[in-house]
């Protein structure tokens, strides 16, 4: 079975939907760095305090703090029965960091998803994209409506716009999705773990195109 799970794509490619689909099918830890952040951002603490400089810029966490928080969450008990890692590793640094910490504690890499969406798709997804304040479900003002206006069909919470949501923020992180995080690809297909999927097809197509792969 191929369950320890690195999610990659653009912002804005559909990894959050993705993910809690997923999460959901086969019972997986969904590891989402930009959720961490979010949270800790929220709660006030040092951490989010020190990420929210970089977030709210468009800029990338620092390596050594962004590596830290993960290593410290793969490390846990929930992680034995397989994983989603969701926005990590985003550099080469903590590919390899990442390379060298699954080995040591036995939870190695199984395949890599990537999604693959054009640019122009990508801006019109993400400015019409809004979040559910306390659980960070993902709608859409057009595409992924909630039944009622403003508020999370899961849980009632209030949604909203990221504040890195914004078109100044959006092409800094575009940046440093092409130059830091695209170079990974090459970097998961030799070493044969990368499977491509396209997703433009929609998010119920592309959920059963990854869960067949995943069952194969
Ligand atoms: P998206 O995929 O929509 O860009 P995420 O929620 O994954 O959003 O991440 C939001 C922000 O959190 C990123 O723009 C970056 O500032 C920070 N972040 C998340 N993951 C990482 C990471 N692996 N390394 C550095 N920064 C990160
Ligand atoms: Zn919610």
């Amino acid at each position: 079975m191929k369950m320890n799970i690195i999610l990659m794509g653009p912002p804005g490619a559909g990894k959050g939907t993705a993910a809690k689909q997923l999460k959901e099918a086969f019972n997986l830890v969904h590891i989402s760095t930009g959720d961490m952040f979010r949270e800790a951002i929220k709660e006030g603490t040092e951490l989010g305090k020190l990420a929210k400089t970089f977030i709210d810029r468009g800029d990338l966490v620092p390596d050594d703090v962004t590596i830290g928080i993960v290593k410290e969450r793969l490390a846990k008990k929930d992680c034995e029965n397989g994983f989603l890692l969701d926005g990590f590793p985003r550099t080469l640094v903590q590919a390899e960091a990442l390379d060298k910490l699954s080995k040591e504690i036995n939870r190695e890499i199984d395949t890599v998803i990537n999604l693959e969406c054009e640019q122009d798709e990508l801006v019109r997804r993400i400015s019409g994209r809004r979040v559910c304040k306390n659980c960070g479900a993902p709608y859409h003002i057009e595409t992924m409506k909630p039944k009622v206006d403003g508020v999370c069909d899961i849980c009632g919470g209030p949604l909203f716009q990221r504040a890195d949501d914004n078109e100044e923020a959006l092409k800094v992180r575009l940046h440093h999705y092409v130059e830091s995080t695209k170079p990974l690809l090459e970097y998961y297909e030799k070493l044969g773990l990368l499977k491509n999927f396209n997703s433009l097809v929609g998010a119920k197509t592309l959920f059963d195109e990854i869960s067949q792969y995943l069952k194969a």
